[in-house]
């Protein structure tokens, strides 16, 4: 009887790896032939053959099929590791929408949420959830600043921590490191987080950096004081000794236009230091928020205030309303189409949606070369701040963007170079060891796109056009995207950060 279960035993282990990936009738093993190979790592381009068999990346170079395998075609396609976008609003999104479509049509194969100081929590409970729903992409999460701040202090935010308060801040994120969050995120910019001191920060960050996480940074300002906000950063990944990551780097107002090659200068001296700080970046000329960023000092009833406000970003043209809920029939105009149409300023009409509740905004206040610049920074990632759902085109639109303009239609960069800027840089950065290369023995999670037709096409306007030229996605071996065609997988897996990982640059 014994002897029976033992071999029984090896049989199975045997054939473990030739079993179909989620018990869903997909093939055993899949080959994808002929098509043209992008690591990952950054390394040219190269012809050849690559076999997922299981959850696994099994073989890669001068294929045959095996008797039964499926094979696919990719002759004249890039084959690529899945793309991971380590800054994503997916966190209800993936609720309503488990298939992940938008994600998957970019070609995303995992996401990290909770960015922006803003995240689930417990994140146990969170986890526990998606595993019991089931869901289509791998996920990880950061701990949310502004959301342990608020358990703390409720809405008595807008001021300084106590010393106790801090404290029972750092045992949240605490437990969230414990329960497998990648690292802290704070949102500077924003109510709630705002008000913090950098040493409130340092002291959360100390935490996630005992846990082997890194600090993941929407600055304090991305306007006139941005250099100012990325030396906090710099500063705090110095004292709390931990990685640091700016997130969407961007320089939003008329002030700080053109200035990209400084801020450059001022990262590269403090990674000459030492200090392990990088950047991703959307590929994107306007952002998406609150209305009431424009104003950084808070006086939304103050006209002065609100006029440089809206000079800084160009005027009230640039400013688009995306959602309101006082006033459903704004959303799709901007600020002056509003004015104009109810015979008010653009300033008037600013001061009004804000004290009616607020709405959300795309505000168009970057420059090109700057995003240029950045985008050729060794240093600098590819990243959506976008999920699904998102009413900003970078929501559907980021990855195959990126692709198809930066790369394919402005040659700001290479192919290969975008590649690793989407796979395993980010990989990398969140600690995942076995995703992020097209490499035997690593976790299928691969891309296949045509080099030549891949664009999005999601606008300001209609942000939910979905992008063209993604053939196929693999997430853990299983198949997502077929041929174009979205399939009901969800092999998605909960990627909990574990303080052993290693990780690297
Ligand atoms: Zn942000």
């Amino acid at each position: 009887m014994k002897r029976r279960m033992i071999w029984l035993c090896l049989l199975a282990l045997l054939f473990s790896g030739l079993q179909p990936a989620a018990g869903n009738g997909q093939a055993a093993s899949v080959l994808i032939a002929g098509g043209t190979i992008i690591d990952g790592t950054g390394a040219r381009r190269r012809l050849g053959d690559v076999r997922i068999a299981g959850d696994r990346i099994k073989e890669v170079g001068k294929l045959k099929p095996l008797p039964g395998e499926r094979v696919i075609d990719a002759k004249g396609l890039i084959v690529a590791p899945g793309f991971i976008d380590v800054h994503n609003h997916s966190e209800r999104g993936l609720a309503s929408d488990p298939s992940a479509k938008s994600q998957i049509l970019q070609g995303i194969t995992t996401l990290a949420v909770g960015p922006d100081g803003g995240s689930p929590f417990p994140i146990a409970g969170y986890f526990e959830g998606l595993e019991k729903r089931r869901v289509a992409v791998n996920v990880a999460a950061f701990a949310g600043h502004a959301t342990v701040r608020q358990r703390v202090m409720g809405q008595d935010f807008k001021r300084a921590a106590t010393e106790s308060e801090i404290a029972k801040m750092t045992e949240l994120v605490e437990q969230a490191m414990l329960e497998g969050a990648v690292g802290l995120s704070t949102g500077l910019e924003y109510d709630i987080g705002n008000p913090a001191t950098t040493e409130e920060v340092i002291a959360l960050a100390r935490v996630a950096a005992r846990h082997g996480g890194i600090y993941m940074s929407h600055v304090r300002d991305e306007a006139d004081l941005a250099f100012d906000a990325f030396r906090e950063a710099i500063r705090i990944g110095r004292e709390a000794r931990l990685p640091v990551q700016i997130s969407h780097i961007k320089l939003g107002t008329v002030g700080v236009w053109n200035k990209a090659g400084e801020v450059v200068k001022l990262i590269e001296s403090a990674r000459r230091e030492g200090l392990d700080i990088t950047a991703d970046c959307y590929p994107y000329d306007a952002w998406a928020s609150t209305i009431t960023v424009l104003v950084p000092s808070r006086k939304h009833d103050d006209p002065v205030m609100v006029k440089k406000g809206l000079d800084d970003v160009g005027g009230g043209g640039n400013v688009l309303i995306t959602s309101c809920s006082a006033h459903r029939d704004y959303e799709g105009k901007t600020l002056d189409d509003i004015a104009r149409a109810n015979g008010k300023t653009a300033v008037e009409t600013y001061s009004q949606i804000v004290k009616d509740g607020g709405a959300g905004v795309v505000c168009k206040s970057m420059i090109e070369s700057d995003i240029k610049t950045f985008y050729r920074q060794s240093w600098v990632m590819v990243a959506s701040d976008g999920g699904i759902g998102t009413r900003h085109p970078r929501g559907a639109g980021t990855f195959p963007r990126v692709l198809g303009r930066y790369v394919r239609e402005w040659k700001w960069l290479g192919l290969e170079d975008a590649v690793r800027k989407a796979s395993s840089f980010p990989a990398h950065r969140l600690g995942l060891n076995d995703r992020g290369l097209i490499k035997p023995g690593l976790k299928a999670d691969v891309v296949v796109f045509d080099p030549h037709q891949v664009i999005d096409r999601s606008t300001m306007t209609q942000p939910g056009l979905e992008p063209i030229g993604i053939s196929y996605v693999f997430v853990n071996g299983v198949t997502v995207l077929d041929g174009g065609k979205l399939r009901d997988e969800r092999p998605g897996k909960i990627l909990r950060h574990s303080a052993t990982a290693k990780r690297i640059g």
